[in-house]
């Protein structure tokens, strides 16, 4: 263990933070996000239909999302299930824009598909299976659009703030950060919430976080309260997925909640954002870690 975070992350000067940079926000459309503002991106795992998309759209809209979030080229642990609609989801995401007003937030898995990903999305997202392959994050630092970086399964947060940095590196600063979870010996969850992630990063790291509630657990039930502690722990924002269906869903439905449920979460994570945000507890000290 390092001596101190300073110390530990002092190799990745672009995404850390420093006396002229402390934090950087990233803005998309009229969204800012790392300011202030809890941001929740909310939608589908997977773009399964014009209608299913557009049906969720004017759902999370109405709840309060922000940006809405569904992918259309999918990693999935099997090769026989559902790999996404590719550019005719990426199509019906871009009508979800028009008719909505919300901004987009969709994977990018491939290098090759990074031009045409950044037609249809304002945001890139690299996920956790890509977290470490660097040809992808050189490209998407070329790309001229903000990138969801995403925490891999068994990245450390220096591996994180190393692929942040790489980004940078090639060009592009606004980057955000997402911890959902890591691969741990417990397999009650689908994944680890690593909540310190967050606030480590918010103390080392200029970048906004966001948390994916979603992925990090698995089940639907256990969503609202980790969103609930990704809020009052300082995270800038949440990624979470939403479904019309969700018993019936392509992908990744044990995970996501009915519009009813995104409603009522919506509506109790307020009192707990307000509560931060009057909170003089932050995290800005740059010492820390075992000596
Ligand atoms: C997703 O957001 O649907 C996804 C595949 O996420 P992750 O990369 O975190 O597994
Ligand atoms: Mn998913």
């Amino acid at each position: 263990m390092a001596a101190n975070w300073t110390k530990q992350f002092s190799n990745y000067p672009l995404v850390t933070k420093s006396p002229e940079c402390p934090t950087t926000a990233v803005h998309v459309g009229d969204i800012t996000i790392g300011d202030g503002e809890f941001v929740v991106m909310a939608g589908p795992c997977s773009v399964e239909s014009e209608r299913q998309l557009l049906r969720t759209a004017e759902a999370v809209a109405l709840a309060g999302a922000h940006i809405l979030r569904g992918g259309a080229f999918k990693p999935r642990s099997s090769p026989y299930a559902f790999q996404g609609l590719g550019v005719d989801g990426l199509k019906i995401l871009g009508k979800a824009r028009e008719l909505t007003g919300l901004a987009i937030v969709t994977e990018v898995l491939s290098e090759t598909d990074v031009e045409v990903v950044a037609e249809y999305a304002d945001i890139m997202q690299v996920g956790s299976r890509n977290m470490e392959n660097v040809s992808l994050l050189e490209r998407v630092g070329r790309c001229g659009r903000p990138v969801l970086l995403k925490r891999g399964m068994v990245a450390t947060l220096e591996d994180l703030l190393g692929a942040a940095e790489c980004i940078a590196a090639n060009g592009n600063p606004n980057i955000m950060l997402c911890e959902r979870g890591i691969r741990t010996f417990e397999t009650a969850t689908r994944n680890t919430f690593d909540i310190a992630a967050i606030p480590v990063l918010k103390t080392v790291s200029r970048l906004p976080v966001i948390v994916d509630p979603s992925h990090a657990c698995g089940v639907r039930s256990l969503v609202p309260i980790l969103a609930r502690a990704g809020a009052v722990v300082g995270a800038d924002g949440m990624i979470v997925e939403v479904h019309p269906d969700p018993n019936n869903a392509l992908s990744d439905g044990d995970q996501s909640l009915t519009f009813e449920q995104f409603d009522a979460m919506m509506r109790d994570l307020g009192r707990y954002i307000q509560l931060v945000s009057e909170s003089s507890c932050c995290c800005t000290s740059q010492s820390g870690g075992h000596s």
